[in-house]
């Protein structure tokens, strides 16, 4: 199954962290992209960010001036949704809620021609559930990129119960050409990473309620003893505690309240009160 045709306009909608890299990577791979956001002037700020980022690459001689250029010119802020109606692939990349998503997916079958693939970057929500309810819910799939998606390898291709296998690898060879290390994977709670992370965060959350030892004492054994490239306190600021405390509660809720997903009353509080990792610049740590 070939990949998408360079030509393919690239829609990502969500210019957050995620939205942000997916849409650079496309670009990077040679895709016109439309990044889409609700926040007024988040997407052209969200390209601002990416010119920084790739400006830095080219500084350090790891990226020519011309394909930082032709990457930006590729880039295009949309402030309408109706301005995505060309796209051949959405991404979604939006908040990590289930029937938020849903809405948008209704949304977008009415806007895009019948061709488009939508595909969601959602970090455990049902494929299959968020494909319900759509007229055809077979051009619906998951392309679950890694945070920073630019350098994370990983792209998890996720079918749901209608998700065609031609899709699937369609999805697969395309992330391919993009560079990335793509693995397929059935819709199933948290798919393979989220799903073996859930013990990760939560035994780390257990510790430091228990009061085990403080975060950075925690991240640092988990980091140099354990060998992870980072500890789960400082992985989670780096996340946002709203999107993971999010994917905790799916997963649990999933799991019809098994106690190993349980949720974890620390992070609950740090959502509460706003402090929501680098992104907020407060969280486990702070980032002022
Ligand atoms: P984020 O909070 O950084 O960004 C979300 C963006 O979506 C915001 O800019 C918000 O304004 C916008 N948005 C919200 N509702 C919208 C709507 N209806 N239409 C258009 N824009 C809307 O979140 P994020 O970390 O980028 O996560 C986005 C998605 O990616 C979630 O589904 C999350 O689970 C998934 N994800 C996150 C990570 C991570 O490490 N943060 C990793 C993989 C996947």
């Amino acid at each position: 199954m070939s990949a998408l045709d360079r030509s393919t306009v690239v829609a990502v909608i969500g210019a957050g962290a995620m939205g942000a890299g997916i849409a650079q990577v496309a670009a990077q791979a040679g895709h016109p992209v439309k990044l889409h956001d609700t926040r007024p002037g988040a997407a052209a700020q969200a390209i601002d960010g990416i010119d920084r980022q790739l400006g830095k690459l080219v500084e350090k001689g790891k990226l020519s001036a011309e394909a930082r250029a032709a990457t930006v010119a590729r880039l295009q802020p949309a402030d309408a949704i109706e301005a995505l109606a060309d796209a051949g692939l959405v991404i979604e990349a939006i908040v990590e809620n289930l029937e938020v998503k849903r809405g948008l997916l209704r949304q977008l079958e009415a806007l895009c021609s019948a061709e488009c693939i939508l595909a969601s970057n959602t970090s455990s929500l049902s494929i299959t559930s968020l494909a319900a309810g759509l007229a055809h819910p077979e051009r619906v799939i998951g392309m679950h990129f890694f945070n920073p998606a630019p350098l994370m390898a990983l792209v998890e291709i996720v079918s749901g119960l209608a998700t065609p296998r031609a899709l699937a690898e369609r999805l697969y060879a395309t992330a391919s050409a993009w560079g990335k290390q793509p693995v397929h994977t059935k819709s199933t709670p948290g798919f393979i990473v989220n799903r073996v992370a859930r013990p990760f965060y939560a035994e780390s959350l257990r510790l430091l309620q228990e009061g085990a030892a403080d975060c950075a004492t925690l991240d640092a054994l988990l980091r140099d003893a354990g060998g992870f490239r980072m500890g789960a306190f400082e992985l989670t600021d780096l996340i946002g505690h709203d999107v993971n405390y999010a994917v905790t509660c799916s997963v649990f809720a999933a799991y019809y309240g098994d106690f190993r997903f349980q949720p974890s009353l620390i992070q609950k509080e740090l959502v509460d009160a706003g402090r929501l990792g680098r992104k907020s610049g407060h969280g486990f740590y702070s980032y002022a």
